[in-house]
């Protein structure tokens, strides 16, 4: 079965089924480190279910604060993991220091934080009009208070 998304032709085959996607920063810390450690992986492993993932330079950027020319890239992204792998669940996540923030100068934690939730729920809401039978989920990466590279994943509410 052949059929078009956001310009692109795509081929559905019923062996290409998952779950779910991630959709996460590019950001290094995040993946397969040197020295074994893996954040993007253990939270898969966690999830215990087979997943895409979609690794963006600042997460949900590309919906909330597209650039010019880049307004629809996420979502086709996502348009191919619900369309041709018929994911169920779509998780968002955000991390802490990112570096795709820095334009904010946040002179506080708190601060960060409650832009990275406004900006999870604003992408919640575009996404969910556009794949509306889609669930959607909120992340955010903490980092270990203290370190820069040890993070602790929590659910957004
Ligand atoms: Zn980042």
């Amino acid at each position: 079965m052949f059929f078009k998304y956001l310009g692109f032709t795509m081929e559905k085959n019923m062996s290409h089924i998952c779950e779910a996607v991630l959709v996460t920063c590019e950001d290094f810390r995040l993946h397969q480190r040197a020295d074994g450690r893996n954040y993007t992986a253990e939270f898969m492993r966690g999830l215990n279910m087979d997943c895409d993932l979609i690794t963006r330079g600042g997460c949900i950027q590309d919906i909330v604060r597209p650039q010019l020319g880049f307004d629809n890239s996420l979502l086709r992204d996502l348009g191919v993991s619900v369309k041709l792998h018929d994911i169920k669940t779509i998780y968002l996540i955000g991390h802490e220091d990112c570096g795709a923030y820095g334009d904010f100068n946040f002179t506080e934690r708190k601060i960060e934080f409650q832009q990275h939730f406004e900006d999870l729920e604003e992408a919640k809401e575009i996404i969910h009009a556009e794949f509306p039978t889609v669930e959607v989920k909120k992340y955010f990466a903490e980092l270990e208070p203290g370190t820069v590279d040890r993070f602790i994943y929590k659910e957004v509410k």
